[in-house]
């Protein structure tokens, strides 16, 4: 393990941090963070910081830091077999192995998975293969993408343009022209607060619907949804949503990817966002829950519907010219395979329901009657607290105010690692499943009083 004075200088002066304000970092004006070890819902700083990670990395640690279990799985896997591609018909026992244990938990309409390496490159796959599958029915100009205001699909040029935050548009030429952005289920930022769910939720299917006639469905492939928006402000639909958008869908012949990168795994306290919400994807993407991002390893599952027409494609033309060399990685997929067994044996989907469902329960008495509160909103291992300048209206602040920073720098100093998601005033948690109810309680405690303290 590198212990060493130079280590701040040196990561200032040689790392390309993402998502990073880079010359306030050069300047050393921006945080700055080196993570020495992890153990359960904790890190640890290499100055000796314990945090509590609310936020799970990125997410991502479902079972939580410290798993022998899983470095023991990747070492096994280092020292038998390093490496091998999977490119024409090969594989290796965890590649295949994962494989089946994916399609054992997904919808019983599934029928294979495509291995990538981020959330990102699985959902350039999907776009590829949607475009691929309208081809080979003879349908090449049904090829545009619907995907919604604040979702996040990753950052390459197909996902960042399905993304729908516009931090991640500027000043990049994106081709924003193959996707067309549609509104959020964002119940709580309702344009007309008098509209119920319902009718919210009818208007939302509308809206869809009136934009597929408007562009032509003959011009439409797929549409791409998070079963919870994450990155946006962790938003659960409203009830009946999926079930609404999916009606417009299938009438109009259009495939639906449900991006289960967050979802995937059990977050939503189901093993999948698609169960828990009825939703019958044509392609899921997954990411982060496959490994707990022990090791880096995503994943397209593809339906028997497309699959066929793969198949077809290739009768007609031959192998599809489609692949990253670190594609079914041994060592991701060994992770993955020992993650997959740490959640059943340790029955951690079942926890991420019901001590998420608790996090959001205490977090909504602690914040109740906060004035700057406006909502407490989530579903299973995700929670968010959204601040509002004005309760009864809903005003937002200014962005100079910059709320969702000043309350995640207040939980930061007293333990606990939340995210300020990047749109709105909105702090966002989504624990480790392993997650007990004492840590719960702290994590609502310090959040109402981080919020005590800067209003
Ligand atoms: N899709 C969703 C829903 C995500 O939340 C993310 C990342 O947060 C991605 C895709 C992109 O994944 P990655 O960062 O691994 O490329």
């Amino acid at each position: 393990m590198l212990k060493n004075d130079m280590l701040e200088e040196w990561d200032r002066e040689n790392f390309f941090h993402p998502s990073t304000h880079l010359a306030e970092f050069a300047r050393g004006n921006a945080p700055q963070r080196v993570i020495q070890t992890g153990d359960g819902c904790h890190i640890e700083t290499r100055d000796g910081t314990k945090l509590l990670d609310a936020f799970a990395g990125l997410y991502c640690v479902n079972v939580g830091y410290g798993r022998q279990e899983i470095a023991e799985a990747i070492a096994d896997q280092a020292r038998e077999l390093a490496y091998y591609h999977a490119y024409v018909g090969h594989g290796t026992e965890a590649s295949i192995t994962l494989s089946k244990m994916i399609l054992d938990r997904a919808p019983s309409n599934m029928s294979k998975v495509y291995f990538g390496l981020s959330g990102s490159d699985a959902n350039e796959t999907n776009i590829k293969l949607v475009w691929y599958y309208n081809n080979i029915l003879g349908r090449p100009e049904k090829k545009k993408i619907i995907s919604r205001w604040r979702g996040y699909h990753g950052s390459g040029l197909m996902s960042g343009s399905l993304t729908g935050l516009h931090l991640f548009h500027q000043k990049f030429d994106l081709p924003l022209n193959q996707v067309i952005h549609t509104e959020a289920p964002y119940y709580f930022r309702r344009d007309d607060l008098s509209m119920s769910e319902d009718d919210f939720v009818q208007h939302c299917a509308s809206e869809l619907e009136a934009l597929i006639e408007r562009e032509g469905a003959d011009t439409i492939a797929a549409f791409i949804g998070e079963p919870v928006l994450g990155t946006g402000g962790i938003v659960p639909p409203p009830a009946g949503y999926w079930d609404a958008i999916q009606k417009v869908l299938d009438k109009h012949d259009i495939l639906l990817i449900a991006d289960e990168v967050v979802t995937g795994f059990g977050r939503t306290g189901s093993m999948f966002g698609s169960d828990h919400y009825g939703i019958k994807p044509d392609i899921m993407t997954i990411a982060k829950g496959l490994t707990s991002a022990y090791a880096p390893l995503s994943g397209s599952i593809i339906s028997d519907k497309v699959w066929a027409v793969l198949e077809q494609g290739t009768d007609e033309n031959g192998p599809i010219g489609h692949g990253w060399t670190y594609s079914a990685h041994p060592i991701g997929a060994a992770a993955g395979v020992a993650n997959l067994k740490l959640l059943d044996t340790l029955d951690l989907v079942t926890n991420a329901g019901k001590t998420g469902a608790y996090l959001n329960k205490v977090m909504g008495e602690a914040l109740a009657d906060h004035p700057h509160v406006g909502e407490v909103r989530g579903e299973g291992m995700l929670c968010a607290v959204e601040f509002v300048k004005d309760r009864e209206t809903r005003e937002f602040f200014d962005a100079s105010d910059k709320i969702g920073a000043l309350l995640s720098g207040l939980l930061l100093d007293d333990g606990i690692i939340a995210r300020a998601m990047p749109q709105g005033d909105i702090l966002g948690f989504a624990p480790p499943f392993c997650l007990t109810e004492g840590e719960a309680d702290e994590i609502a405690e310090k959040t109402a009083k981080a919020a005590s303290k800067l209003f």
